[in-house]
């Protein structure tokens, strides 16, 4: 099946023929991760702590359940998220006095610890995150990895003396962004989201969005500015150098279980998977092609090399009782990204057969020396899924003078700045406005809306 044609089923299908996730759980929106599935979300989660730890955040865990008299204390945030909240009303057969929110973000659940531990400068800046399950009861139809109601995620919530100091976290956030996308061979372009859709208690907010073969745009991070919003509600003070008693200043950086699905989206093809050999669970996977007579020689050739490759790669040996074209097949659909045969000829020759799943390329390399030819073959591999992803996504931003031009892709526009004309592109065209290109581009022409002279440049899609 081609992804280009029926979307939607392709990607059903992909998940469910690589094994993924389980979807015949009984609660909608929530699959089961399934071995597979799970390893490649931790080697995702590898990345992310990777990042965060290399720039002096720590890790911490929150409580799931939060009070409702905290969470409803900022009262834009509890507007945005009030209606796809999960309630606890009962402690058993009892009514709760307070009553629990499952988390749908941890702002409202840290930023009154926050307040406990800041204390002096000396605590500033406070760079913490965690990665766990939030909750949102999503109305819309739920899709694996990308609309679902308990989701994989990573926030990060900072605290700063200044908003300079905060501004400065934003920045670092792009570059760490910047090092994940290419891990996750994920194009993408940053936007400034515009005021009507940003975070809820936020001065500011970031949107990293990638495009689909849909068509359709999927948000990938967000970075958001809090300045003292939500410290002045929560009372997060300190007291500075000088004595005197400021509110921190915030920010945080939100991704989630969406990256899975755009790596899917992104780089599967007809036959399944194509994984980035980043996070890749299985890197290379040998296939022994067994000839009558030389069996047990094959074998345990096969069983040296897996051991051989180990140190260097996570590689898989194959040895099931299985024709090897079914096992090609069952490698292909789960995105392995080299295939390593060994069969008597090769064996003979003391060779293999190496094989890209990305492009199909073939070649026979000697077994002696083969980990470090493989590495760099998953290192060119990595290179080109971005490239290839990037030049597919460059091609669909397309330039329109006339919001009714609106094609399925990214639209760039002439826009006057004006919140009615912002507006006005959803309205006729039905679809999100990402915002302003965060990394400034010339301006020209007129609103794409009204006609009069453009301030800024407008990106919008149809948004996942
Ligand atoms: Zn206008």
């Amino acid at each position: 099946m081609k992804k280009e044609e029926d979307f939607s089923e392709w990607y059903g299908a992909a998940i469910e023929k690589a094994e993924l996730r389980d979807k015949r759980y009984p609660v909608k929106g929530m699959d089961v991760w399934m071995p597979y599935g799970w390893a490649l979300m931790k080697l995702i989660d590898h990345a992310w702590r990777e990042e965060f730890d290399a720039t002096h955040h720590s890790e911490v865990n929150f409580p799931l359940l939060i009070p409702e008299s905290e969470f409803k204390k900022e009262s834009e945030h509890v507007k945005g998220f009030e209606s796809d909240v999960y309630w606890v009303t009962h402690g058993g057969l009892n009514l709760l006095d307070i009553r629990l929110v499952l988390r749908p973000t941890s702002e409202t659940a840290m930023y009154p610890m926050y307040a406990l531990w800041i204390r002096s400068h000396a605590d500033l800046p406070l760079k913490l995150y965690q990665i766990v399950s939030t909750f949102r009861y999503e109305t819309k139809m739920t899709r694996t990895f990308l609309r679902v109601r308990e989701i994989h995620f990573f926030e990060s919530h900072t605290a700063h003396a200044t908003f300079e100091d905060a501004e400065q976290q934003i920045q670092e956030d792009l570059q760490i962004n910047e090092r994940l996308m290419r891990r996750f061979c994920l194009p993408y372009i940053v936007s400034r989201r515009p005021e009507w859709d940003k975070f809820p208690g936020a001065d500011y907010s970031l949107g990293v969005d990638t495009l689909l073969p849909s068509g359709r745009t999927l948000q990938l991070a967000t970075f958001h500015e809090y300045r003292e919003n939500f410290s002045k509600v929560f009372g997060i003070t300190f007291e500075d150098a000088d004595g005197s008693r400021k509110f921190v200043h915030q920010t945080t950086d939100g991704m989630s279980e969406r990256i899975v699905g755009a790596i899917i989206a992104v780089h599967g093809d007809e036959k399944g998977l194509v994984l980035p050999p980043e996070v890749a669970p299985i890197q290379a996977v040998i296939v022994p092609i067994l000839e009558k007579g030389r069996q047990d020689e094959i074998t345990s050739a096969a069983r040296e090399l897996h051991q051989a490759l180990q140190p260097a790669l996570r590689v898989h040996l194959d040895d099931r009782d299985l024709r090897p074209g079914e096992k090609f097949y069952h490698w292909e659909a789960k995105g392995v990204p080299l295939r390593v045969e060994l069969g008597p000829r090769d064996l003979d020759k003391k060779e293999v057969v190496v094989v890209r799943r990305d492009n199909g390329h073939k070649q026979s390399l000697a077994t002696l020396g083969l980990a470090n030819r493989l590495k760099s073959i998953l290192e060119f591999m990595q290179v080109d899924l971005f490239a290839r992803a990037e030049q597919a996504m460059k091609e669909n931003i397309t330039a329109i003078a006339s919001v009714d031009d609106a094609r399925d892709a990214i639209n760039r526009m002439g826009w006057c700045g004006r919140q009615e004309c912002g507006l006005a592109v959803t309205e006729r065209t039905g679809m999100s406005v990402l915002g302003t290109p965060y990394y400034k581009e010339p301006v020209s022409g007129m609103c794409a809306v009204c006609k009069e002279p453009a301030k800024e440049m407008l990106y919008a899609a149809k948004a996942y």
